[in-house]
């Protein structure tokens, strides 16, 4: 007998009978002998639409009311989950957040957990309750209810299953699984079998869709195995491990693409002490955050600089480089939105040289220049033009050998 967390995307709640096919399943396993305890999203798109029921009345709603508005979305999936288990003739409890306790700190829209409360589901699961537990919140300490940001109920059940020290934790969701690349732009693209906390992060860092960043972050922290599969087939998934696990011995175990960044050029910056310091402060001063930079020295103690800011900052980062030019007397800012990040991620990278390079010569290969480099220990970025980035995507991953044998 094992503790099982399992967590349902929006999708896979979406209406009754998705909520009954949810419900067969917990019950098959819950019959196997398994302490159950589910985790649930909001229907798919019911956050949104309530976001945009405030947005009618204020752009700018208050953080703490806006918490107590999207929060109900998992209220009601829950509840529902309950009486259709009920209705099947099981023992189930929903709960929310604040009735577990999820304690939060009080960042509204993008609170951190800060402890989980294992007490009041352990004592259910004891009184053979299958637990139900709204995702995606919780409560800071005086009791106001906090979300987790966007996607956060795959985090919710990741904490839950440190606090029960449960034995696995599977997120369900409508894709069976991860992929070496997505499958929409690479239709050789094929599913992983295994893959490491460390090459998740990094991929979900880099707009693979699949898992919220935090939670890979806290299983990685409390070494929980995740598994990602479909709640629509009974497909093994996917599992998401520590290092050294009955890994594939893969190079590169994945190719992405991000397209929200924009790029941002000053020329001829005088070259001197403090100069990186204030083009950098000013944007951070304005909460703008900064990927990837560089800087290229020029002949007669002039330098360039190139950074890239996320899409939504772009103009706001623009108008502030300007003015800062002008005080350091630099030439010219200009800026680019046109481009995209190509990644390849591996743990396989740690021990085989000649990774970056093999990637270079495959993009110079098509004719495709890169403008900006950077690397983690596991990581390879290369940002080109926007219109390449398909092309860069398709070439890489079949150079690295990961495109499946038939599509
Ligand atoms: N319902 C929330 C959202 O759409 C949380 C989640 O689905 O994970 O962001
Ligand atoms: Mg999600």
């Amino acid at each position: 007998m094992s503790l099982i967390v399992q967590k349902y995307g929006g999708t896979s709640v979406k209406g009754i009978d998705r909520i009954r096919n949810v419900a067969q399943r917990v019950a098959a396993d819950y019959d196997a002998g398994n302490d159950m305890v589910v985790v649930l999203s909001a229907m798919s798109g019911e956050t949104d639409r309530l976001i945009n029921l405030a947005k009618e009345i204020t752009e700018n709603p208050d953080p703490r009311e806006m918490d107590q508005l999207v929060s109900t979305g998992e209220q009601v999936t829950v509840s529902l989950l309950a009486i259709m288990l009920e209705s099947m003739g099981k023992r189930a409890v929903s709960l929310l957040g604040s009735q577990v306790k999820v304690l939060t700190d009080s960042n509204y829209m993008g609170a951190r957990v800060v402890d989980v409360d294992p007490l009041r589901i352990r004592a259910l699961l004891k009184e053979k309750n299958i637990v139900i537990v709204a995702g995606f919140q919780g409560c800071d300490m005086r009791g106001n209810v906090t979300t987790l940001g966007r996607g956060g109920s795959d985090t919710s059940a990741v904490a839950l299953a440190a606090a029960l020290e449960s034995d696995l934790c599977e997120i369900y969701t409508d894709v069976d699984g991860v992929y070496t690349a997505d499958p929409g732009v690479v239709p050789r693209a094929r599913k992983l079998p295994v893959i490491t906390y460390e090459e998740m992060m990094e991929m979900a860092g880099l707009g693979a869709k699949v898992l919220h960043l935090r939670s890979v972050e806290f299983a990685m922290k409390y070494n929980i195995p995740l598994c990602v599969r479909s709640s629509f087939s009974n497909e093994p998934g996917t599992m998401v491990v520590g290092e050294g696990r009955d890994m594939e011995n893969l190079l590169v175990s994945g190719v992405t693409v991000a397209k929200n960044d924009a790029r941002i050029t000053i020329t001829k910056v005088p070259d001197r002490p403090g100069i990186a310091s204030r083009v950098f402060s000013a944007v951070g001063d304005a909460g703008i955050s900064v990927d990837m930079i560089i800087q290229n020295t020029r002949a007669g103690g002039l330098t360039d600089i190139t950074f890239t800011v996320p899409k939504g900052d772009f103009k706001r980062a623009l108008e502030i480089e300007k003015k800062v030019a002008e005080e350091l007397g630099a030439e010219n800012v200009a800026g680019d939105a046109e481009i995209a990040k190509v990644s390849v991620i591996g743990v396989g990278m740690k021990s085989n040289p000649g990774v970056a390079a093999k990637m270079f010569a495959v993009l110079a290969r098509e004719n495709i220049n890169i403008m900006m480099i950077s690397t983690s220990e596991i990581r390879i970025s290369c940002v080109i033009e926007k219109k390449y980035a398909e092309l860069a995507m398709r070439v890489l991953h079949s150079a690295f050998g990961l495109d499946a044998e038939e599509i």
